[in-house]
């Protein structure tokens, strides 16, 4: 059992969770190739069943509890706090750990957003001295930023993901090629005006507006361009949170030869939210928590 994830379990610590496309087990894996921050969760509970060949198996409970919306949905307000779902592989389930205390981080009624109601732990830093330690934090806290800026920053105003083949409008918007021009699917840019239906009299333009402002697009939508530059900048943060990732897929082996984590199946929640978790996550978000 990964003691960090049990820890912020018991503590109610927030967690960032960082997904990959290769994560086939969860089915809010991203689609698009790399990696997208999906936010901050609370490991609610875990506990360990016997998978196949006998291993046992870890797994958590992870609940969606940020302030902003998931990137999947189109909700413009982020978690609300929700009943557990029921597992029903608890019944023969060992090692199970269930926070008792209030958690760390919770959802404040009063301000109607999840927060610290406990102060956060220590962080990690004070007890790191020394030069490698001081390069670790160094690259974590960068790669902290590659993460954040990718969701924030790169992100289309249509499906909210990060943008793939980014065209940027006149009036300065960001949409996925595929988005912006499946929005204006079947529309033609000119019509035209007949006669009794006989002779075309003159061709007008159609209106297109931005999906995000009202201005008139229909001149760029008839050739637009990917925006290169753009597309080059996610690329490259995508690489770096990806090397991130498989870091921390090699990193933090050890005591767990033994077991195996796996993926708690996807449990759909009443708001289409997802509790699954993978150990990946797990240890990329364990890097990450001490940033939040
Ligand atoms: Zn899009
Ligand atoms: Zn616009």
């Amino acid at each position: 059992m990964n003691e960090a994830l049990r820890v912020s379990c018991r503590k109610g610590y927030p967690v960032r969770v960082v997904r990959s496309h290769k994560e086939k087990r969860s089915s809010y894996a991203p689609v698009v190739k790399g990696v997208r921050y999906d936010g901050i969760y609370r490991i609610e509970m875990c506990w360990r069943k016997s998978g196949i060949q006998n291993h046992k198996v870890c797994r958590y409970l992870f609940v969606r509890c940020d302030n902003e919306p998931a990137p999947w949905t189109s909700d413009d307000h982020g978690d609300r706090p929700r009943p557990l779902p029921v597992i029903g592989e608890l019944e023969n389930a060992v090692d199970v750990t269930i926070r008792k205390g209030d958690p760390s981080w919770d959802y404040d009624e009063e301000e109607s957003r999840w927060m610290w109601k406990k102060p956060p732990p220590a962080s990690k830093k004070k007890v790191n001295c020394g030069d490698e330690g001081g390069k670790r934090i160094r690259k974590r806290k960068q790669q902290g930023t590659a993460k954040r800026q990718l969701p924030k920053e790169f992100k289309c105003l249509i499906c909210k993901n990060v943008l793939t083949n980014p065209l940027t409008t006149p009036c300065a918007h960001n949409f996925c090629k595929a988005c912006l021009e499946g929005a204006f699917a079947g529309q033609s840019y000119v019509r035209q005006r007949t006669c009794h239906g006989r002779r075309t009299l003159r061709v007008q333009k159609n209106v297109m507006k931005c999906p995000s402002c009202a201005n008139d697009i229909a001149d760029y939508l008839q050739n637009p361009q990917v925006n290169r530059e753009l597309a080059g900048a996610i690329e490259s943060l995508q690489r770096r949170a990806a090397a991130e990732n498989e870091e921390s897929e090699t990193s933090g082996q050890g005591d767990e030869s033994d077991e195996q984590t796996d993926s708690v199946a996807d449990t759909e929640v009443s708001n289409g939210d997802s509790v699954e978790e993978t150990e990946v996550e797990g240890r990329a978000s364990k890097k990450a928590k001490v940033e939040v």
